[in-house]
């Protein structure tokens, strides 16, 4: 962890502030991002896979499985989601369709991968991943259980919508060796629910908690976001006092990301009632201090987590990751993609990913035929600037010597040009160069505009053009 003085807002200098925060830049919850991914042929991917059982660094794996369904999409998401036909019938058949797509896609990769390595972690993610239904979800699980290794000490996870979670469904997935839950909660203001179109009254949350820990489940993650319309640096204490008080292990804490260009569902939200970004600035102050001095240790850009969860244990161990579930602990672990749009992320090899619509997907496995569409085979250049900018993500930090080590390069030659940008960082307040040599981020102002640091690195975004504060140099995309 970084031992980092946290400053109030009034501290800081807004005029620095502003200068960076008006800039679009990646998230960079993958390195390479995905706009610079290639078509990607079914020799190629089987190639890839081949190569990631041949070389086993690492041996063990991780699954991700996306579903894509919703009963209605919240104003706010950016998910890849789609909403409910409103032909029952119809729904039933899809639904149906999906889950044999995913069995055999579970099936097909299971006999790419040999039997001895260990599948550590599952996610299912979405959508909503209980649209399935107990049943949809237990014949896919069992189907993963029949192809992979799932390790004894697994750590199998779901995301879950509160309004829509029976308890017989938890009981299910209890049964079925789910250990971790992960809540969407986002606030807890009428108001903000409302019109982000999402209402679950702070007792619906309160219950589904309750019966979580009455199943024991091991662990209960929330996801709430900051920076919608409405919201306010007081309706966000509310929320932040009552996330508290319910006391879940996990804080993923996002800033809202406005793309309405891209989601659709955004173009129906209340842009006169955005906050500006110094509101959202305290918003992120208020949420550092009240879940710190609440016990929560603040991992990586946006995440809390209580010292005794995997996440804080990682976080100590040096084994975090970052990918496109956010924060994980996954860190020594090849990653399998299931379903529509899924991605893998297999080690030094490169990212895999599936196609994007949910009927070609289901298509293309009733007929045999691949699924992956897209790549990315990563070349020694990415490989040196994704390490770097994942530790970057997890600890606030460049090191130094560990680069020079892992990729025997000499730092200050390979990366001349980013040095003379974090230079300028530095006298903005963002950062501070230790006389080592290792690059740390301030906190909150370094914190906050962690992106603007680790944009610095992304050989990507058109070193030629790049100067800070010139957005045409960043691309929002990723
Ligand atoms: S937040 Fe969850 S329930 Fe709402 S649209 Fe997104 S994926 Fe669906």
């Amino acid at each position: 962890m970084i031992g980092e003085a946290i400053q109030r807002t009034s501290d800081l200098d807004m005029d620095v502030f502003t200068k960076y925060a008006g800039v679009s830049i990646p998230r960079h919850v993958s390195y390479p991002m995905p706009s610079w991914w290639d078509v990607v042929h079914a020799d190629e991917a089987t190639a890839m896979l081949r190569e990631s059982d041949q070389t086993r660094q690492p041996n063990d794996l991780s699954i991700y499985l996306h579903v894509p369904y919703c009963e209605a999409l919240c104003k706010f998401c950016a998910c890849q989601r789609s909403v409910r036909r409103r032909d029952l019938t119809e729904t039933t058949e899809r639904v149906e369709a999906y889950v044999e797509a995913m069995i055999r896609e579970l099936r097909r990769l299971g006999g790419m991968v040999s039997g001895d390595r260990k599948l550590r972690q599952v996610h299912w993610g979405g959508g909503t991943p209980t649209y399935l239904g107990e049943t949809g979800i237990e014949r896919v699980h069992l189907a993963m259980r029949e192809a992979f290794n799932l390790a004894d000490d697994a750590e199998v996870s779901i995301e879950i919508d509160p309004r829509l979670t029976t308890e017989n469904m938890l009981t299910r997935l209890r049964r079925l060796a789910f250990n971790r839950v992960s809540m969407g909660v986002q606030d807890f203001n009428q108001e903000v629910q409302e019109h982000v179109r999402r209402v679950q009254p702070l007792k619906m949350v309160r219950d589904m908690i309750d019966t979580c820990r009455r199943l024991e489940f091991d662990a209960v993650n929330f996801d709430l976001i900051y920076g919608m319309p409405y919201q306010t640096p007081d309706t966000i204490r509310d929320t932040v006092e009552k996330t508290i008080e319910l006391s879940p292990d996990r804080i993923a804490y996002y800033h809202y990301a406005q793309i309405p260009e891209k989601i659709a569902t955004q173009r129906g939200m209340d842009y006169t009632k955005l906050p500006d970004s110094a509101t959202k600035l305290e918003m992120f102050r208020i949420g550092l201090n009240l879940f710190t001095a609440a016990g929560y240790e603040l991992i990586g850009l946006d995440h809390f987590a209580k010292p005794n969860d995997g996440l804080a244990i990682a976080a100590r161990d040096g084994t975090l990751q970052r990918n496109f579930q956010g924060m994980t602990t996954g860190q020594g672990l090849d990653m399998l993609g299931i379903g529509a749009t899924s991605i893998g992320h297999l080690s030094g090899i490169g990212f895999l990913q599936n196609v994007k619509e949910t009927d070609r997907y289901v298509e293309r496995l009733q007929s045999d035929r691949t699924v992956f569409e897209k790549a990315k085979r990563f070349s020694f250049d990415d490989r040196v600037r994704q390490a770097l900018i994942n530790h970057l993500y997890c600890y606030g930090e460049i090191k130094k010597h560990d680069i020079e080590r892992r990729f025997d390069i000499d730092f200050d030659d390979y990366f001349s040009r980013e040095l003379r940008i974090i230079e300028e960082l530095e006298r903005d307040g963002l950062v501070t160069i230790e006389p080592a040599g290792d690059i740390r981020v301030t906190c909150p102002l370094g914190r906050v505009l962690l992106r603007t640091v680790a944009a610095v690195f992304d050989a990507y975004l058109h070193p030629e053009a790049y100067r800070i504060g010139e957005q045409a140099c960043f691309s929002a995309n990723a």
